[in-house]
């Protein structure tokens, strides 16, 4: 993908390929504190390679664009809930789904743990200086057992039916799953009893209308999710483990990108070879 570099203004401006702020960039073995986001350990699983180049190197790592109408569900599901939860009241998915004895979690914090920009979720791991964060969409409680329950907010465009199974199937929804786990690890880390099922709350665009006439319309589902958590310390670790070498680890070899560079510099050394001249 293209990703052009741009200032202030949203001008292009020549890309150097090396971070600026120096305190993104973890140096072997430091001392100093440093976090890592639910997004970062993402990409230690995906990617250990790029994760390196990208926590460790410093290097400019190309963006993907935000996806501003996604963004937009989760906010108006944010004002939605925000309207329950100042009430304690049942959503009307949850009666639906006969969860009424369900409510939006009431708490000081709640704002900061959805900041995942700025704050999110927060723990320190063991006695490490590694501290991590990660922005949990929502969180419900049960009245009865006063549990919490960890909720993403998913949105998507599909035809048909959207069944629990094909879901949590899904090799796309990976990610998905690895997040709701790892929020867990830090919610019951931090203290809290967290109820073993977790929700996705997936926002399907309907395109079998006829015409869009300013408004699309959608599908809600609640997709039961059971968290497990026993993996993800021994990840972390290799994540630690990872950051304190000074060797550079494996590539994933099915990555696009990767293989698209690697052509790029077979094809630039050919051409100059050549040419007589860089490519
Ligand atoms: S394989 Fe892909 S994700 Fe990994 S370092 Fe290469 S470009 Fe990055």
């Amino acid at each position: 993908m293209i990703d052009l570099k741009r200032n202030s203004k949203k001008i292009p401006v020549p890309a150097s390929g090396l971070r600026v702020k120096k305190k993104f960039i973890y140096k072997p073995n430091q001392l100093e504190d440093f976090k890592i986001s639910r997004g970062k350990f993402w990409d230690f699983l995906t990617c250990p390679k790029c994760f390196y180049l990208d926590r460790v190197s410093g290097l400019d790592v190309p963006k993907t664009p935000q996806w501003t109408l996604n963004e937009t569900t989760d906010l108006l599901l944010k004002k939605e809930f925000d309207h329950l939860r100042a009430l304690q009241k049942p959503h009307r998915l949850f009666i639906e789904n006969k969860l009424d004895h369900l409510v939006p979690f009431q708490h000081e914090e709640m704002d900061a743990w959805r900041d995942a920009l700025h704050r999110g979720l927060k723990i320190r791991y063991k006695d490490t200086n590694i501290i991590l964060t990660g922005g949990v969409d929502d969180i419900w409680q049960d009245k009865i057992t006063k549990k919490l329950i960890i909720v993403e907010y998913k949105s998507q465009a599909k035809n048909g039916l959207i069944t629990t199974k094909d879901y949590l199937e899904d090799p796309y929804h990976k990610g998905y799953k690895v997040q709701i786990d790892f929020y867990s690890y830090l919610l019951t880390s931090m203290g809290f009893d967290v109820h073993p099922t977790s929700y996705f709350l997936v926002c399907n665009a309907i395109r079998t209308t006829n015409n869009f006439n300013k408004l699309m319309k959608f599908d809600e589902y609640l997709i039961p999710y059971d968290w497990n958590n026993d993996w993800v310390e021994e990840e972390i670790d290799n994540m630690i483990e990872t950051m304190n070498c000074d060797k550079i680890p494996d590539a994933n070899p099915c990555c696009r990108n990767c293989a698209y560079s690697e052509e790029y510099a077979k094809l630039k050394s050919t051409k100059s070879v050549q040419n007589g001249d860089s490519y």
